[in-house]
């Protein structure tokens, strides 16, 4: 006993590894925007080419607009 280190004391010691610091992974194909390793994305294969997309409704809606043609009355 006596040189048992407690984890729980140790991360006290170092508050800034609670804030990781976002990555920039890649780019949204919907709002053009970078998506961060903190973020939801989605992966998918178009054309042959890996592309990746937020997971929000809007870029996924976006996406489709710009390859999509509106057709109904
Ligand atoms: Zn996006």
């Amino acid at each position: 006993m006596g040189n048992i280190e407690n984890p729980m004391v140790l991360d006290s010691h170092w508050p800034h590894l609670e804030q990781p610091e976002p990555k920039v992974i890649g780019e949204c194909v919907g709002c053009q925007e970078d998506i961060v390793n903190l973020d939801a994305w989605l992966e998918l294969m178009v054309d042959g080419e890996e592309i990746m997309i937020h997971q929000d409704v809007d870029c996924t809606y976006q996406f489709i607009a710009d390859r999509a043609v509106c057709k109904g009355e």
